[in-house]
């Protein structure tokens, strides 16, 4: 059952399927490293993740697209985190992190164009004016995801080692999510900054949304 489990989520690169492991798109797809992404593309089993940041800056506009015309000619659904748990086709998903939203914003004819809806993982929300939240709640009116990303994108295992786990909840996991919620919205998913989890951290935000996303090194293998 395990097995099939694996094979059905996103979960055969993880052991538990409610931590979810992203590959970051930063920096990728000029050449000559395109090759290795459109070598991903073309052989993804179950739902292939991918993160990336700032638009235009570290997340180059060119990769992007690339992307989604790479998914649409291997005829891969781009998919919200939200509808992972329910795909069973191979599928990519692409989120955004942090809180360019101004840059997101600016996506919204590439994804008109491919059709595509993005989960974008939202930190320092209380910081954005009254035109950015707008912006998100477009966004969100598209069809794309608004998830939480803890409210000031601390270091969360160098917090709770220097404030508990309680702390950690309390100041950067739990506004972020009520400030969603607030909104109207109903987080699923919750990305620790910088990948940083553990299980005791896993624990603690799983009894808060059903899935915890992680990258790089901080992957549950
Ligand atoms: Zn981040």
């Amino acid at each position: 059952m395990r097995l099939l489990v694996c094979l059905l989520l996103a979960g055969c690169v993880t052991e538990d399927p409610q931590v979810l492991c992203s590959e970051a798109l930063d920096g990728a797809g000029k050449d000559p490293t395109w090759w290795r992404l459109d070598d991903q593309l073309a052989h993804v089993h179950g739902v292939k993740l991918f993160h990336g940041h700032v638009p235009g800056v570290q997340l180059k506009i060119e990769t992007l697209e690339r992307v989604l015309q790479a998914a649409k000619d291997y005829q891969l659904p781009v998919i919200r985190y939200d509808q992972i748990a329910d795909t069973h086709r191979p599928a990519i998903a692409i989120a955004i992190d942090d809180n360019a939203i101004d840059d997101w914003y600016a996506l919204r004819p590439l994804l008109a164009q491919y059709d595509a809806h993005l989960t974008f993982f939202v930190s320092r929300w209380y910081q954005q004016g009254p035109q950015q939240i707008d912006e998100l709640m477009q966004l969100a009116a598209d069809g794309n995801e608004l998830e939480p990303h803890t409210v000031n994108h601390m270091k969360p295992l160098t917090y709770v080692a220097d404030h508990g786990l309680d702390a950690w909840l309390a100041d950067e996991v739990d506004p972020s999510i009520q400030v969603m919620r607030d909104h109207g919205l109903e987080p699923q998913f919750f990305a620790y900054p910088f990948g940083e989890r553990n299980d005791e951290l896993d624990a603690a935000v799983l009894a808060r949304v059903p899935y915890v996303r992680a990258t790089g090194s901080h992957c549950k293998r």
